[in-house]
């Protein structure tokens, strides 16, 4: 088991955050941006950056190859929903994609939006993660905090319509 504390000061145990999270049975903070049969997103908003998606598998397998027909073909359509999105409400020009299959949780796609300010970090790969601990440790914000909540919203909105 694992623990975690969440922003509002509670502890909670789980097994895998994954399974938490998709499950419902844990609320990420910014809520829920949209979710299908098989494949749940959300924003792990200790990440503030605006648009950024973590695209979770609802059953938990850890590799791509696990995936059956149908859940693949829901998770293409729904990884292609979710960058049009970006695109449309948010003008995302660029995303960099990622999952490690090797994850202590389960299947998950980071959807992380490419920004001017992240150039300074290098290009490609090797730049993720500054970025990302950049957003982390110097970009948690009452001001940044309230537009990445403000994209959150625009994309559920976005996502859930019809
Ligand atoms: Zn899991």
């Amino acid at each position: 088991m694992k623990k975690t504390t969440l922003a509002n000061g509670e502890t909670v145990e789980f097994e895998c955050l994954s399974c938490a999270i998709t499950s419902g049975e844990m609320e990420p903070d910014g809520g829920t941006i949209v979710e299908t049969e098989f494949f749940h997103a959300h924003q792990d908003v200790a990440y503030p950056i605006q648009g950024l998606v973590i695209l979770a598998s609802k059953r938990h397998v850890k590799c791509l190859d696990e995936l059956t027909d149908e859940e693949l073909l829901d998770y293409q359509r729904l990884l292609v929903k979710i960058r049009k999105a970006q695109r449309e409400v948010l003008g995302i020009e660029y995303v960099y994609y990622f999952y490690n299959e090797d994850t202590t949780h389960h299947f998950h796609t980071w959807m992380v939006p490419r920004y001017e300010w992240m150039y300074k970090f290098g290009r490609s790969i090797e730049s993720v993660r500054p970025v990302l601990l950049h957003a982390r440790n110097e970009m948690y914000t009452a001001e940044n905090l309230e537009d990445v909540r403000a994209a959150i919203s625009s994309l559920t909105k976005a996502l859930n319509k019809e």
